[in-house]
This record gives structure tokens, C-alpha cells and sequence, in this order.
């Protein structure tokens, strides 16, 4: 078992927005960090992080916890798991109490890594084919590209370093097939893939022994996820910081060559498109975002796909597609440095580049065609801020030869979830609940002058908190809320307690004037009781609470 000081000391080391920042976008909302769940399917953001509380809540779908809750619910891991996780990624060293399971051993993978760099001098052909590409020496040991050799090769010095097969299956360096264990990657350059803190996570490799996939990435492993993962982001964070700009490529050898050419802030996805996922990474240091694609059909579509994903998620930047089937290694290599720059510079920017392609599936000259041009158009459109819906509106009305008029925009439904919760006596109560947990010292007027079953919204919740059940996920619903301040002091709540109690009492009294089926005796002791109380609060004194009468 984890040593229980040790989970404490990783605890105290985990800051919640960092946690969950690397798989949600937040964004500063007040105190608070706002982004998309990634727990329920929604638009609009409804997901906040408390840095203060050192918990995240989920207005829509109701989830929430702490840093350690979040990695096992996101990447469903039980909870050893998910520490051993946060660990790794925190480079911190966890203790175990004597005799039991020690975690996967995340060494192997580093081992590996060097080993394969140090195999690559000892062979020609991957260093010829690497010379062929133009890259420098310094860049083979910057990006500590390296030679894998055969199968069985890998796994003897696996074994002579006895390292746990288990483990080595775990990170993905080796695979199982049904009576045999086989090395990942055979006779393969190999790329190493670093976490952001620089731990090796993973490999890309590059065939040279003609086998029919060119290139193959480490599968999905506990410590590698590739649609969140950029190549090349270790070694380019510095620059991207700086510059603020970043470019997207496709590719290993070109992400290599234009650091080679100077081009610092290059990355690449991961043999996959770019996914929602790797929005939180993106997000870091807030860069302009430079998609450089290639000019064949699958690039262009796949630019589309990025232009949309990252305009809709209020990114800046554009996209450079490599037409005639240039692309970036090879422009490097032959020295189109300063071409390079211009295309760079002059990247479109999303959203003309999306309208455009859009437009360029229909025939124009069509009206039907025109229409459902427009109806494309405006329906991306819709995915932006207000502002840039305006902004972008006459631009697409011009590309269609359309008066903007014609062009129906309505912004966005703010979320149900914020809006369904808007009525006067459900805020009231939240105040009153908030006011509970943080005024812990108020707690004794709100219980002596009422019950929870007088509210009519977040009774459970007022009754979870005199339970001093604070963590329960209803209850942090309502204190993460900032629409709802608690009552500032005692005379503000005084006050509120008044106004309430007088309605309630007053509604009980209408209400009893009704019921028939009272005895005249109980009748008018009830309608007694209630307009003393009435009479009371209206001088101002809060009456204790005294039950079902
Ligand atoms: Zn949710």
C-alpha cells in the first residue's frame, strides 16, 4: 500500500487548477476557473474549479471532488492508480508500506530510451537515412532520436536489466501476442515523446526496413494519452512562452527541421487529428495558434476540421497549407528558410479559412446550393463569440453576394443549468446555505428560527449542512456558485430570516383560513398562533422555530 504520508505530501503538492487544467480549458471566472465538463456533454461551461477550496464542481451533471477524485473519475483509475498517476506526472517519489505492490516501474521506458540513443551510432543505415533528411547531429541529441533494434534484441536486454515484463507491457514498450512477448517497435528510428515535465511518456518510430506502417506511435498507456500529448512541446514550451505563437505541424522531421531552422515553437500532433483534448495544452501561455497542414485532400480537411474546433474555442491564429507537395522538413532541408517565414507570417486566419472552405463545397451560381451555403455558414458562425459572429456576418454575406440582412443570427442559449435556477426564492435559499457554511458562528440563529422543510428549493442541501456534510456534491454546487453571496453579517441575515418567516407564517395562515376539514377549535389555534408570530417578526424579533403545530 501507498504510505499514507505519502499521499498527504502529494496532496499538498497538487494544485487543483494545474490538475485538472491539463485535461479541461479553464478559464479566470472571478475567484473561480470556469471551463467545459469533461464528465457530461454541454456547450456551454458550467464546470468550476475552486483554487481556493482546492475542489472542482460541476453545475450541470453534479460531478466534483478533489485533484485526486478528478483523475480517477476522468481516467477512470481506482485510487491508487490515480495517486500513482499524479505522482509520475509531479515527479514526486511515493512511499510504500513494507511487502506490498510497488507501482509500475516508469524507469524502464527512460532505460529504453537511452539505450536506444546510444544504439543509433552503431548503425549506418539509420544514421544515412537521418543525414539524407538534413538533420543535424545537435538536433539527433536534442530530440534524443535513437535506433530501435530487433525484437528479440530488446527484450534479452530488457531482461538482463530485469526490469518486470508486466511493466514494460503496461508503458507499451512491449506487446503480448498469444504464446510470445514482442518489442513495440523493430528496427525503427525512434522519436522519444516527453510528458511536459520532460518524463519520457512514449515513441514514435520510423521504419527503415521498408515495413508497411512508415511510422507507429507507443499505444495508449497509463502514461500516454496521444490525443492530449504534442510532440516536441518539452523542448518548444520556452519559446511558445515567449513568442507567443505556436506551430502546429504533422509531422516528427518537420517539427525537427524548423527548430533545426529556427522555427523554436514547432510541434506536431501525434499521428492524430487535433481533438478537443488537446485544447487545455494549446491553451498554455495563451500563443497564436499556427496550423501548418499539407495541401493533399486528407491535410485540408483535417485544416477544416482544426480551424473550426479551434475558432469555436476562441483561439487566434490561422492555418498554412503546403501545396504542391512541399512541406515543412523538406523546405528546411533545401534551404526556403525565409520562404518559410512569409508563409508563416501570412498565415489566413480561421475563420476565413473555414468560411471559405465551406463556401467551396456548394455551386454558388445554384440559389438552392447558395442557400445551404448560407445555412453552413451561419451554423459555424453560431459556434463564436457574439462579437466575431457580428464581425464575421458581412464578411460572409460578401462572399455570397448577400445583403447581411439576410443572414439570421441568434446568439447562443446561455446553459440550462444556470438559467433553471434563477427565481427569487431559490437564490434566497442558496444565500442561506452559503451563509451556513461559511458563517459556521450564524448557524445557530438559522436553526433555532427554522427547519430545512421550510425551504422549497435546497432543503436537502440546508440539512446536509447541519449534518456538516459539506463535501456532498449538492452542497458544493451551491457554494461554488458566485451568483449567490451569503448575508454579510448578522443584521443582514436577522433581516432575511424576518422577510422569510413573515411570508411563510403568512401563507400558512391564508392557507388554514381554507381547510375545511379542521375543527373550529383547531382553526382558531392555529390562526392565533400564526398572527403572533407575524405580529413579532414584524416588530423585528425572531421567533424560535417550534415545529409542526
Ligand atoms: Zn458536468
Amino acid at each position: 500500500m501507498i504510505a499514507t504520508d505519502a499521499i498527504e505530501g502529494l496532496k499538498a503538492r497538487l494544485d487543483i487548477v494545474d490538475v485538472v487544467g491539463n485535461y479541461v480549458e479553464l478559464r479566470k471566472a472571478g475567484t473561480n476557473f470556469k471551463g467545459v465538463c469533461p464528465f457530461h456533454d454541454e456547450k456551454t461551461p458550467s464546470f468550476v474549479v475552486s483554487p481556493h477550496k482546492q475542489i472542482y464542481h460541476c453545475f450541470g451533471c453534479g460531478a466534483g471532488g478533489d485533484s485526486i477524485k478528478f483523475i480517477m473519475e476522468h481516467d477512470k483509475l481506482n485510487y491508487p492508480e490515480a495517486i500513482e498517476k499524479l505522482a509520475a506526472q509531479y515527479n514526486y517519489t511515493l512511499t510504500y508500506t513494507q511487502g506490498s505492490h510497488q507501482k509500475t516501474d516508469t524507469k524502464i521506458i527512460d532505460t529504453l530510451n537511452l539505450w536506444y540513443q546510444s544504439l543509433l551510432e552503431q548503425h549506418p543505415q539509420a544514421k544515412a537515412y537521418l543525414q539524407e533528411r538534413g538533420i543535424y547531429s545537435s538536433s539527433i541529441e536534442r530530440f534524443g532520436i535513437g535506433y530501435a533494434p530487433g525484437s528479440k534484441e530488446t527484450l534479452s536486454y530488457l531482461q538482463s536489466n530485469l526490469f518486470n515484463m508486466n511493466d514494460a507491457i503496461a508503458l507499451g514498450v512491449v506487446g503480448k501476442g498469444e504464446n510470445n512477448l514482442y518489442a513495440r517497435f523493430i528496427e525503427r528510428i525512434t522519436f522519444p515523446i516527453y510528458a511536459t515535465n520532460g518524463t519520457t511518456v512514449g515513441f514514435g518510430g520510423r521504419t527503415i526496413s521498408g515495413h508497411s506502417a512508415k511510422y507507429v506511435n507507443s499505444p495508449q498507456s497509463k502514461l500516454f494519452n496521444k490525443s492530449r500529448l504534442l510532440y516536441a512541446y518539452h523542448q518548444a514550451r520556452d519559446a511558445i512562452y515567449k513568442k507567443k505563437e505556436i506551430i502546429v505541424t504533422e509531422g516528427y522531421l518537420d517539427v525537427i527541421m524548423l527548430h533545426q531552422a529556427g522555427f523554436d515553437t514547432a510541434v506536431a500532433t501525434l499521428g492524430t487529428a487535433l481533438t478537443s483534448e488537446h485544447l487545455p495544452l494549446l491553451r498554455k501561455g495563451d500563443p497564436r495558434i499556427i496550423m501548418a497542414y499539407d495541401g493533399d485532400n486528407a491535410g485540408i480537411s483535417a485544416a477544416l476540421k482544426a480551424a473550426k474546433l479551434l475558432s469555436s474555442a476562441g483561439f487566434d491564429g490561422g492555418v498554412v497549407i503546403f501545396s504542391q507537395g512541399r512541406d515543412p522538413a523538406d523546405m528546411v532541408k533545401n534551404a526556403h528558410i525565409e520562404e518559410l517565414n512569409t508563409l508563416f507570417r501570412s498565415a489566413q486566419p480561421f475563420i476565413e479559412f473555414t468560411l471559405q472552405h465551406i463556401l467551396q463545397q456548394y455551386r454558388l451560381s445554384n440559389p438552392k446550393e447558395k442557400e445551404q451555403a448560407m445555412h453552413e455558414g451561419v451554423g459555424y458562425l453560431k459556434t463564436l463569440s457574439p462579437l466575431l459572429q457580428e464581425e464575421y456576418k458581412s464578411y460572409l454575406a460578401s462572399q455570397l453576394g448577400l445583403s447581411p440582412s439576410l443572414l439570421k443570427m441568434h446568439s447562443q442559449a446561455p446553459s440550462p443549468s444556470y438559467t433553471a435556477t434563477t427565481t427569487y426564492g431559490d437564490a434566497w435559499e442558496r444565500s442561506l446555505i452559503k451563509t451556513a457554511v461559511e458563517h459556521p458562528e450564524y448557524l445557530n440563529i438559522i436553526v433555532d428560527s427554522l427547519s430545512s422543510s421550510l425551504l422549497q428549493h435546497h432543503a436537502h442541501e440546508l440539512e446536509l449542512v447541519l449534518q456538516g456534510n459539506l463535501n456532498d456534491p449538492a452542497v458544493m454546487s451551491i457554494l461554488m456558485d458566485e451568483r449567490n453571496p451569503p448575508f454579510h453579517d448578522a443584521a443582514h441575515l436577522h433581516d432575511n430570516l424576518i422577510f422569510f418567516l413573515r411570508n411563510h407564517y403568512e401563507k400558512m395562515l391564508k392557507k388554514v383560513k381554507f381547510q375545511h376539514e379542521l375543527s373550529l377549535d383547531r382553526k382558531s389555534f392555529l390562526i392565533r398562533s400564526y398572527r403572533h408570530k407575524i405580529e413579532k417578526l414584524k416588530r423585528g424579533e425572531l421567533i424560535p422555530y417550534e415545529g409542526h403545530l
